[in-house]
């Protein structure tokens, strides 16, 4: 069983729609959708960020992680923060989209 986000009626998890309110609930059936997104960072900007600018820690302030994203700058004399950056961005390109919105969007 699953609950209408709309008015809270119990409905049944493959319902189309809340037969109360008639809220269409096709894509309740996708977790993420069903959580609300509190962020609105996008996967594929993060990984651009990442690849294109992850030696000066961009990604990291855009994820919302700030402290990281100071320690890319302290270090960026060395080359490990472009390394990082790109690692990351790989990373970033590979994660599975509803795990970046669990991790960022979500639960930032
Ligand atoms: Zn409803």
């Amino acid at each position: 069983m699953a609950f209408c986000p709309e008015c809270g009626n119990q409905i049944s998890i493959e319902a189309m729609s809340c037969p109360k309110c008639g809220k269409p609930l096709k894509q309740q059936q996708n977790k993420v959708d069903v959580l609300e997104l509190k962020g609105s960072r996008d996967r594929d900007v993060a990984a651009i960020l990442a690849l294109l600018l992850g030696a000066f820690g961009v990604h990291k302030f855009y994820l919302n992680e700030r402290g990281k994203g100071i320690l890319f700058l302290v270090f960026f004399w060395t080359a490990l923060p472009m390394i990082l950056g790109i690692i990351d961005g790989v990373l970033l390109l590979t994660m599975k989209e509803e795990v970046f919105d669990y991790k960022y969007n979500i639960y930032p």
